[in-house]
């Protein structure tokens, strides 16, 4: 494993590990979800002679880099069955195959709003700070938990909506 540099959203350095032969990566907790969109392109581009190895990856079990707790495949209703994350429960690390990570993050492209208005554009930088904790915690959470954080932001938003353009 080698270690690689791309940037979380607001700029700052995230250190991820990957590995020289299979092309795979590491992320230690939350850093998958902190990374900026299209930081995938970027160390991924390198690899595109081992994309074109098949990986045998997917099938065997793996164990976890820091704790040697056995990984298990993250799986939830929504996510799309081609991208394969990894998972340890005891370290919250997450392991990706080659070209996962440019998938991960276009899947997580499509799921942002198409257009936003300069009102919304406005009201998200105020309340960026909440968001970031909410995205971080929607990837940690079961579905119902979700679906309540999810309720709370829409009438956090509402409020603030009627407070900042009132006038
Ligand atoms: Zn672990």
């Amino acid at each position: 494993m080698h270690e690689v540099k791309i940037v979380s959203h607001y700029g700052q350095p995230i250190i991820v590990d990957q590995c020289e032969k299979c092309g795979g990566i590491w992320f230690d907790e939350s850093e998958l979800f902190r990374a900026k969109q299209g930081e995938a392109e970027k160390i991924e581009v390198l690899n595109t002679e081992i994309l074109r190895t098949p990986s045998t990856i997917e099938n065997s079990s793996l164990i976890c880099p820091r704790d040697q707790t056995t990984m298990h495949r993250f799986t939830d209703k929504y996510f799309p069955q081609d991208i394969v994350l990894v998972r340890c429960l005891s370290c919250h690390g997450i392991w990706i195959n080659r070209g996962t990570f440019t998938k991960y993050q276009q899947f997580r492209q499509k799921l942002m709003p198409k257009k936003k208005s300069s009102q919304d554009e406005r009201l998200e930088k105020s309340i960026a700070p909440l968001i970031v904790s909410y995205k971080y915690e929607c990837e940690r959470s079961n579905e119902a938990q979700r679906r309540d954080v999810d309720i709370a932001l829409n009438i956090l938003k509402t409020i603030l909506r009627l407070f900042i353009f009132k006038s």
